[in-house]
């Protein structure tokens, strides 16, 4: 479904992403690990069409969609969750999901309700401003308004940062669910036990290589992770 071959992102002289492989199919979970400034952002930005690669290529769903813009990319139905949400703070919840109700185009988006059915929470807040919702309750807004698109891949760019331990394990059941219905998961994360409770497989990235790929309960994988985090 998701097939990434030797992609490169560089910002200017500096290259931050040297050549990382990985396949990802609908239902799996994979985490994309590694320290602070490992390229896992600016690998999923890349592969999302938000930064463009400077070398690799990108398939999905059989279709080459290396440098493609964005927004064919998540009609196509690979949708990302930006580190830090990035919300409109003036949009309401409901605004919010409804904006991105019409990306998908020519593929029904998923109904506001399945959302608010994950997130009992966005339904009561329906008419508040996204700007004035507290940091979890984003991260469930940044998550429905992904899902709302109605994706077969999603791409989770470090969904527990700035939040609170019992936030990020109700996050983490509904993303345990997401991909139980069929939706491919791509995890970008620091923290280990939340990788572990999510995915199954494991890319661990170092200054911008893949320095292990497995899976997440192996032994090996484990020496490589506390390798890639503490040198
Ligand atoms: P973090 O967990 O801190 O977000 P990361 O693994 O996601 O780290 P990236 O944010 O992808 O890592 O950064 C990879 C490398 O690219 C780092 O060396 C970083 O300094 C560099 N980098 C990231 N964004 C830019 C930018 N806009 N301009 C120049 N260099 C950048």
């Amino acid at each position: 479904m998701l097939e990434i071959s030797g992609l490169k992102v560089s910002y200017g002289a500096v290259q931050a992403v040297h050549g990382i492989d990985l396949t990802l199919a609908p239902g799996e979970s994979l985490a994309l690990l590694g320290a602070n400034g490992a390229g896992k952002t600016s690998s999923v930005e890349a592969i999302a069409g938000l930064l463009p690669t400077a070398g690799g290529r990108v398939v999905f769903d059989g279709a080459d969609i290396t440098g493609k813009p964005a927004s064919h990319i998540v009609r196509r139905g690979l949708a990302l969750v930006p580190q830090w949400r990035e919300l409109f703070p003036a949009f309401t919840v409901e605004e919010t999901l409804l904006a991105a109700s019409s990306a998908p185009r020519g593929r029904p988006p998923l109904p506001l309700d399945h959302v608010y059915d994950l997130f009992p929470i966005l339904g009561q807040r329906r008419l508040q401003l996204a700007g004035s919702l507290s940091g979890g309750e984003q991260q469930m807004l940044a998550i429905g308004r992904a899902l709302v698109t109605n994706p077969k891949i999603m791409l989770l760019d470090e969904p527990s940062a700035g939040l609170a331990v019992g936030i990020v394990r109700s996050l983490v059941g509904i993303v345990q669910r997401i991909c139980q219905a069929g939706v491919g998961i791509l995890l970008v994360e620091q923290n280990l036990e939340i990788a572990e409770a999510v995915a199954t497989r494991c890319v661990v990235l170092s200054t911008g290589r893949a320095v292990w790929t497995g899976r997440m309960d192996d032994a090996a994988g484990r020496a490589a992770i506390q390798e890639a985090y503490f040198g």
